[in-house]
């Protein structure tokens, strides 16, 4: 982030705490729980809190959040850090809420011994009915005027596994009257026989979030934990937690979460995407994950540009999901080794070359001046586009048609001469003379030519796969559409090219390189792909069709 950019108003308080001497450095935590793999979303928070320590000489704690053992697995927790990394930070502590269930059962004893919390045997829909509405009073009952031994006893007996799974509760004892929902004697802790990633069987009572997060920042020391807008009304609750067990004086802060157009950003929709097969995994190419992503070839450095670009609101937004494409291409452009590849393609032929072949030089980077040259192999068969040719050229046509002249990029200009069909009327060769002395680079021709093609040595090419994706969704407004989400799946959100010729540096290139593809787009080699079967996704296309598809 550049020094000459404004505060956002996270940064203010930051900047005005250390100013004031409140905290002598900052502390701040990403607590993703392990119930699936992370999302857009969840990279825009990383960079918040990431971003945060780094600029203000702080550090971050990588915390799960694994209170909630049904929906927990060590596969998200191994993805987690996997994506945390190649977005580019570092945590300086890996924690886990379940390492402080002792402590947090321990804050629990001393809320009841301070009378401020009570075992209750109402059933949930009990409980609920009887917090009342917004607008009316909850109602309290006699469970609540049970005396500090009798809570002890009967807590223990929760912990100690003597009652079924729901028959009891532990909730705080606050304020039925508040008009602050939360307040109305928040669960604490339920009884739950459930398998924990990390704890095993040892508990069968799990604290609920409001009750672990809180107390888990106060034990780690956190300066600002922030988190998204829905948490409004959780913070009196997180402050009194705090303030009751006089621990570590954590706050709270409040951004909007980030939405964008043409996706989802929940968790349970996404696993719902990869369960019913809609997508082939977290890490397909399609989806909004930053394995996602990462397999499709986006960068980490765009991914952290886009975040710092829309920057944090205090307001639900929704964001344009062709910004991300934006930084994804602009990074690309810089980066991208330069390659050729033609799709649906047409033999050319050229009558008059009869050198056989010859090593020709093609920059990898006309945007990097370090980017250096690489060889590409020319003779006089080649692959060329079947659209970049017409029978009956229009006339502002500038690529191959009868009597038409173009440069091959990096190599020779060429003059169309005729061209054949195959029995079905198919245009199946092209004929075409060069120029010997029009050789790129040293080119004494004194032609001049409007169109630049890219093409490829038939005998040295080699094939590849391309997959052509497309957004996931066909509307923008995904969360909000009516109806189920699934229905507005684009059913073209992916294309596979299977007839695609490339130059052979390609087979030679290592395999995290990211190329641009001259004129289709840019291309990262697929986790799938092999030296004999070489498969690429487009990260992005070169510029963006999508908005102008959809101005039409
Ligand atoms: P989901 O609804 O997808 O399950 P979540 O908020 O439950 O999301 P967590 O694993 O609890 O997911 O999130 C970890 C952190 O990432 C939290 O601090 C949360 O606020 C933040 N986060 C999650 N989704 C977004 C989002 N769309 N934009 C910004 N931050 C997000
Ligand atoms: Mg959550």
């Amino acid at each position: 982030m550049s020094e000459e950019k404004s505060l956002n108003f996270i940064e203010e308080i930051i900047s005005n705490d250390l100013a004031e001497g409140k905290y002598k450095s900052i502390l701040t935590r990403f607590p993703p729980e392990p119930n699936g793999y992370l999302h857009i979303g969840h990279a825009k928070s990383i960079c918040l809190n990431f971003g945060l320590a780094n600029r203000f000489g702080g550090a971050t704690n990588l915390r799960f959040d694994d209170t909630n053992p049904a929906k927990e697995e060590v596969e998200y927790v191994d993805s987690i850090k996997a994506d945390v990394q190649w977005l580019g930070f570092d945590w300086v502590k890996e924690c886990y809420a379940s390492d402080y269930f002792e402590q947090l059962f321990q804050y629990a004893i001393q809320l009841i011994e301070k009378g401020l919390a009570y075992v209750d045997d109402s059933s949930a829909e009990e409980i609920a009915l009887q917090k009342g509405t917004p607008t009316t009073p909850g109602t309290g009952n006699a469970f609540r005027n049970r005396s500090v031994s009798e809570n002890l006893s009967l807590f223990t007996a929760m912990k100690e596994g003597k009652f079924e799974d729901g028959a009891k509760v532990l909730r705080a004892k606050i304020d039925l009257a508040s008009p602050n929902m939360q307040l109305r004697d928040p669960l604490l802790y339920r009884i739950k026989r459930s398998h924990h990633h990390r704890t095993g069987d040892a508990w069968c009572i799990y604290p609920m979030y409001d009750f672990a997060h809180g107390q888990s920042d106060a034990i780690e020391q956190i300066t600002h934990s922030i988190c998204t807008l829905e948490f409004i009304p959780h913070r009196p609750l997180y402050d009194w937690g705090i303030e009751q067990l006089g621990l570590f004086p954590s706050k709270q802060y409040e951004f909007a979460r980030l939405n964008m157009t043409y996706t989802i950003m929940s968790k349970r929709k996404l696993l719902q995407l990869v369960s019913e097969g809609h997508v082939t995994s977290w890490d397909d190419p399609r989806m909004p994950t930053i394995s996602g992503m990462r397999r499709r070839g986006y960068t980490p450095h765009s991914i952290r540009d886009f975040c710092d670009r829309i920057g944090i609101a205090k307001r639900e937004n929704i964001i344009d999901f062709s910004l991300l494409e934006f930084c994804v291409r602009e990074h690309l452009n810089k980066i991208a080794q330069r390659r050729m590849v033609v799709t649906d393609p047409i033999k050319l032929i050229i009558t008059n070359y009869d050198k056989g072949e010859e090593m020709l030089t093609s920059e990898n980077n006309p945007e990097d001046a370090e980017g250096g040259l690489r060889a590409v192999p020319f003779s006089n068969e080649l692959w060329v586009q079947r659209d970049d040719f017409m029978e009956e050229p229009t006339k502002k046509y500038f690529r191959l048609g009868p009597g038409l002249m173009v440069r091959l990029k990096s190599a020779y200009i060429i003059k169309c001469d005729r061209f054949e069909k195959d029995a079905s009327g198919q245009v199946q060769t092209i004929y075409a003379s060069y120029f010997s002395d029009s050789k790129s680079g040293s080119d004494t021709s004194g032609l001049h030519v409007k169109g630049t093609l890219h093409w490829v040595s038939a005998k040295h090419a080699v094939p590849v796969v391309l997959n052509e994706y497309d957004r996931l969704f066909s509307v923008e407004d995904v969360a909000n559409a009516e109806g189920d989400f699934k229905d507005y799946i684009n059913p073209n959100s992916l294309n596979i090219v299977t007839t695609a010729w490339a130059e052979p540096a390609l087979l030679n290139d290592a395999s995290e390189m990211r190329f641009q593809f001259l004129r289709k787009g840019y291309f990262y080699q697929d986790t799938t792909s092999t030296k004999t079967n070489l498969v690429f996704n487009r990260t992005v296309t070169l510029k963006d069709a999508w908005a102008k598809e959809q101005k039409k």
